[in-house]
């Protein structure tokens, strides 16, 4: 099969990684791809954004299957317009891709199918949606409706702190994403992340991750796009994992196909752990990056057969098998992120780093190569530095040795990756 991956981070590194592992696979193109994916596949200067140019490449490479990486392509239809055109994906419809791109629509389908999910108010004006967080009191949580790059919520502790996110979002931080504000109750507990594969009727679990959003040691400082992530998660029992299939996933999945828009593609559940149960906080319409880098690590079968079920209908049929051991990925990031990451920075001792082991990979994610064939930082999340080890801790461990072993003085990386499982492993 000849294969087009779309993306360019540590996520579509991963996902290469293990495509090009399928005995299916012919040949493997990435757009844009980086240094890493390069070590894969054939890395083509392509603009995904237009969509037109992307059908027009698949037809030329007779490509069978593209694989969308990133949820930006999704929420603007990439899937529509090349299924239009007769080329499989992997990645949701734009109407089924609203359960990401669109938090109200979200919160009125778990409404609608009566899925556990904090209180909300979907509104228009800041006057209403100021009054609705009034009335429920903080703290609260402050959503712009659309994708805002992780930026658009506040988890407000104080009443002023939540009048002054409405404030913002309608006054036009977020763009045209900030339009219509979701405010929603605020939920306690521990949050965990669960991965499924869909075909637009059946789920199929794809494993469970815990990440750290905060860019600095001790869960402080900034969101960022991920500082690092490990699976399984310990709170993802196999009872907590039934409860969730039943009561968050198989609705939605029914009620999609209910509502005309059937999901297919990985569902990414986020969730709270609180004292009344799991509930959802959201869904993500693909991989996490960099969950996904965990969870490839992890998965023993042949991703290009188990994505190809999923665009034939055929996930009923499939089961997955995974490594017994955890799987622990440190990002390493460009001195400044998120804020402003310092770019051209150059990094050596990549390759002698993972030399003949096959129990860690780094995965690149914002690299790129010098005319002079220096690997330099190309973005803020530069590298994800992923290993195994008979528990967290053991993978924590690995995972380390392996970021101490590169040599990036214009880099750095939380060095608490996994804290909460190694807590618990160690009593
Ligand atoms: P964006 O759309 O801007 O990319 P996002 O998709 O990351 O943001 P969410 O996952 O909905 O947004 O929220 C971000 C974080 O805020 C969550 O990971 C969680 O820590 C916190 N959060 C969201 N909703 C709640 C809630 N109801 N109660 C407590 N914390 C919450």
């Amino acid at each position: 099969m000849n294969v087009l991956l779309i993306g360019s981070g540590g996520r579509e590194h991963a996902l290469a990684w293990k495509l090009a592992a399928s005995p299916l696979l012919t040949k493997l193109y990435a757009a844009p791809g980086n240094p890493g994916i390069a070590q894969e596949a054939e890395c083509v200067e392509l603009d995904v954004s237009d969509h037109a140019a992307v059908v027009t490449f698949a037809k030329e490479k007779a490509i069978d299957l593209v694989v969308v990486g990133p949820e930006a392509p999704l929420v603007a239809g990439i899937a529509d317009d090349l299924n239009a055109a007769g080329i499989r994906v992997f990645g949701p419809s734009r109407a089924a891709a609203q359960l990401e791109g669109s938090k109200g629509f979200t919160k009125d389908l778990c409404a609608r199918f009566d899925i556990p999910t904090a209180a909300y108010g979907r509104f228009n004006n800041a006057p209403k949606a100021k009054a609705y967080a009034r009335s429920v009191g903080a703290p609260i949580v402050i959503k712009a409706d659309g994708l805002a790059a992780g930026k658009g919520v506040t988890v407000a502790m104080t009443m002023s702190e939540a009048l002054d996110a409405i404030d913002a979002c309608f006054e036009g931080a977020f763009g045209a994403a900030g339009a219509e504000v979701v405010v929603e109750a605020f939920l306690e507990g521990e949050e965990a992340s669960f991965f499924c594969l869909c075909d637009g009727k059946t789920a199929l679990p794809f494993g469970t991750a815990q990440d750290h959003k905060r860019v600095g040691d001790g869960d402080v400082g900034p969101n960022t796009g991920g500082m690092g992530a490990y699976s399984p998660a310990p709170v993802m029992t196999q009872e907590v994992i039934d409860t969730v299939m039943s009561q968050i996933v198989r609705p939605t999945l029914s009620g999609m196909a209910q509502m005309g828009m059937p999901f297919t593609g990985v569902l990414f559940v986020g969730l709270m752990m609180t004292a009344e149960g799991p509930q959802l906080i959201e869904y993500n319409t693909r991989f996490g990056d960099p969950e996904c880098q965990v969870l490839m690590m992890r998965l023993k079968d042949d991703l290009l057969v188990l994505l190809n079920a999923a665009v034939d209908g055929q996930l009923a049929h499939m089961s997955t098998r995974w490594r017994d051991e955890a799987a622990l990925t440190v990002v390493l990031a460009a001195i400044g992120y998120p804020d402003a990451p310092e770019k051209g920075t150059v990094i050596s001792g990549v390759d002698a780093a993972e030399d003949g082991r096959d129990d860690a990979i780094v995965f690149h994610a914002g690299t790129k190569l010098t005319e002079d064939g220096a690997l330099v930082a190309a973005g803020g999340r530069v590298l994800s530095v992923t290993a195994l080890g008979k528990d967290v801790t053991a993978a924590q461990a690995n995972a380390y040795a392996l970021a101490d072993a590169i040599d990036w003085p214009g880099g750095f990386c939380r060095r608490d990756i996994g804290w909460r499982a190694v807590e618990r492993e160690a009593v």
